[in-house]
């Protein structure tokens, strides 16, 4: 199976223009051209992880976490990330990984923790700004119906829990085809009046591509005029960590212990107990201390992350219940999720889960 058929049954999921400006997502090692035997997927890439792959006969590695994050110069095998990425060239194995962009989306990296703990009404916990765009398109009355179904399938209008959001106003369009047009209709050096529908809607700009081409394929237009905005509202379901309600409300201690359980978290750091019942619950896996004040103010009882710095925890204020579960241990469900990705896509591909816990942190 070519590896860019892989890669596109991954970002069509999580798609990589979602992931933070810092991060280094998506094919890191290998060429999308590549022909994929079977795919191993694992949390950190390791060089007992490329071993792992050697075994079984996987000459293509997905990880959460990317092998390489910063610039690297030289390749002389100094430092593990040298020694992994000669390996895996050596081995002819392609490292690919879903990163932010697996964070950034409401059904990711968090989702199977809230899933696990019963969370409902689930939302992003930060949505972000700056990717949503307006489409507003004419098109003749005839073919309303087949602009607006066509824009549609290809992603555009969802807003939260609603889908083929829009709205339509009619109008006099004009215009005059020269000897070279081909016009759908008016004739050939006449200026013509068509009733049309102006119709707007929204979409998120990653699905531009696919949106415009399902618009011009639809349209029945040789020059289809359409105009795409920049909107500063949020997206709903894209952003850094989520937040939901458990069904029922919970005393924090026996909250505490279910994530123990949930996670196999060796410990847990947590901040005084507010005695207070449980029921929001917002959650960000791995270094997710950035958020601690958007789970404040969105109300959360509890936060839960990794990596949380000494003095961040006093950021809780009494106000929320801070619970630092580890980087490792918040995040590690992104291994069964990328498996269901891929399966549901091409359910015949031979990926399988690496038996390797890479979690470098050991407790006493
Ligand atoms: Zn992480």
């Amino acid at each position: 199976m070519k590896l860019k058929k892989i890669i596109s049954s991954i970002e069509s999921y999580a798609p990589l223009s979602l992931q933070e400006s810092y991060d280094n997502a998506g094919l890191i090692v290998g060429s999308a051209n590549a022909d994929i035997d079977k795919a191993l997927i694992c949390f950190d890439v390791t060089e007992e992880v490329i071993e792992e792959a050697i075994s079984i006969g996987a000459n293509l590695i997905i990880s959460h976490h990317p092998i390489i994050f910063g610039g690297i110069k030289k390749l002389n095998g100094k430092n593990y990330v040298e020694r992994i990425v000669i390996k895996a060239i050596k081995n002819d194995i392609a490292l690919y990984a879903a990163h932010t962009n697996l964070d950034n989306i409401i059904n990711g990296t968090n989702k199977i923790l809230a899933d696990k703990l019963g969370l409902k009404n689930i939302k992003t916990l930060n949505p972000q700004r700056g990717i949503l765009n307006k489409l507003v398109v004419y098109t003749p009355i005839s073919h309303k119906q087949q602009v607006q179904q066509a824009i549609f399938e290809a992603g555009a209008g969802h807003i939260g829990n609603y889908d083929s959001c829009s709205f339509e106003s009619d109008g006099l369009g004009s215009f005059r085809a020269n000897g070279q047009a081909n016009p759908f209709v008016g004739n050939i050096g006449e200026l013509h009046k068509e009733k049309e529908i102006r119709l707007e809607t929204i979409f998120p700009s990653h699905l531009k591509g696919q949106i415009i081409n399902a618009l011009l394929q639809a349209h029945p237009y040789e020059e289809v005029a359409y105009d795409i905005y920049k909107v500063e509202n949020n997206i709903s379901n894209i952003g850094a960590g989520i937040i939901g309600e458990l069904p029922e409300a919970t005393d924090e201690l026996p909250f505490l212990n279910s994530i123990k359980n949930i996670t196999k978290a060796q410990g847990i750091k947590y901040t005084n107990l507010l005695n207070k019942k449980i029921k929001k619950v917002a959650i960000c896996g791995g270094s997710g201390a950035f958020l601690i004040n958007t789970a404040k103010s969105a109300g959360a009882d509890v936060y839960i992350t990794g990596d949380i710095k000494y003095h961040e925890y006093f950021d809780a204020d009494n106000s929320i219940l801070l619970a630092d579960i580890g980087h490792y241990e918040s995040e590690q469900f992104t291994n069964t999720l990328l498996f269901s990705i891929i399966k549901e896509k091409i359910p015949t591909f031979a990926v399988q889960i690496s038996d390797i816990n890479t979690n470098p942190v050991n407790y006493l």
